[in-house]
């Protein structure tokens, strides 16, 4: 294929992800929209200037800002729907595990927000097809006592739409050992434990999520190259690494040779795309297959085999992953032959 029938192939191919922040998914309109509305200042009123910085501190800043701006149920909504259509139209999302940090808007409560977000996926369900879970994610920024009662909080008001947990914002802050508690009575409540580790190159959170938070998958993990042990292990036991095309570049000076993702496919790591905080870092989640399938000369079966590893690294329960799989497997046939599903091939 040309370079640009692979691109279009790469956006258009449908999509699983299950590394996206809620709260990083806000477009900047909406973001600066909300702030006015709600009487919030941001760190800038400017659309073309409020998700500028200059590093990971930067970022975060801003993230906790749009989260502050965010004060309804009915602006969960909003930012759920728009978030999730930016992805159907941007890169053909069929699935997402979106994160959100409800620690981040002591304007409302736990039920609150989760029925604004839930509104705002059924809505996105019945409009464009794609079905998401969630991801309570802890801030580990904020004390282990606060990420327990957190997860009390959770399980307190059970939902089909909360899957797992997981650990996210500043990994020099917040070691995973601090979260184990949390961690505990997740699993206990039945969720399934991600986290962020090993993104700026700390590979012992890697190994300390793994063996005492007992997540089965990583989000980012990009440090496990540097440690031959872990790195086996981690093939070995099945974990699989969320890793996201645009932030790894962000940490590797914007280079995309420079990039750990493609080693960690090489290596025979379980690797997935996703798109992080995508308008926060100018990219989309096809954008990301993209970026990445340029980069890695993927064909048109590599890039499916991301998708469909996705699919296997789910929080889904058995029977929805099933049902998922057997729907991705229609859609990327009906994809790849031109034919929408049902339609007869050309
Ligand atoms: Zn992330």
């Amino acid at each position: 294929m040309s370079d640009l029938a692979t691109a279009e192939f790469l956006r258009g191919l449908p999509k699983i992800e299950l590394h996206c922040h809620l709260e990083g998914s806000v477009p900047a309109a909406t973001a600066i929209d909300l702030a006015r509305r709600n009487g919030i200042v941001l760190p800038s009123m400017d659309a073309t200037r409020l998700y500028e910085f200059g590093d990971l501190e930067g970022f975060l800043a801003v993230y906790q800002a749009v989260s502050r701006a965010m004060v309804s149920a009915a602006d969960f909504a909003t930012v759920t729907y728009e978030s999730l259509a930016d992805g159907v139209k941007s890169g053909n999302l069929r699935y997402r595990e979106i994160a959100f940090n409800p620690t981040n808007h002591p304007d409302l409560t736990y039920p609150e927000m989760l029925a604004g977000i839930t509104d705002g996926i059924e809505a996105a369900e019945r409009d464009l097809g794609v079905t998401s879970r969630l991801i309570v994610a802890v801030n580990r920024e904020q004390s282990p006592a606060v990420a327990a009662d957190l997860l009390r909080t959770v399980l307190a008001h059970p939902s089909d739409y909360v899957v797992g947990i997981g650990l996210d914002h500043n990994e020099k802050d917040g070691p995973p050992e601090a979260f184990r508690e949390a961690y505990e009575i997740a699993a206990s409540g039945g969720l399934r434990r991600t986290a962020h580790a090993g993104e700026r190159g700390n590979v012992a959170e890697i190994a300390t999520s793994i063996d005492l938070l007992g997540v089965t998958r990583v989000d980012h993990g990009y440090a496990v190259l540097g440690h031959a042990d872990l790195l086996q292990r981690s093939i070995d036991s099945g974990i699989h690494f969320a890793t996201c095309w645009g932030t790894a570049l962000f940490h590797c000076g914007g280079d995309p040779a420079a990039s750990p993702i493609g080693a960690m496919i090489d290596r025979g790591l379980d690797v997935s795309i996703s798109s992080d905080d995508p308008p926060c870092f100018g990219t989309d989640i096809g954008n990301e297959y993209m970026r990445a399938g340029a980069q890695l000369g993927w064909s048109e079966s590599a890039a499916e085999a991301r998708v469909l590893s996705s699919v296997e690294a789910t929080f889904l329960d058995d029977v929805d992953r099933a049902a998922l799989r057997d729907r991705l497997r229609v859609e990327l046939a009906a994809f790849g032959s031109g034919t929408a599903p049902g339609e007869q091939p050309r």
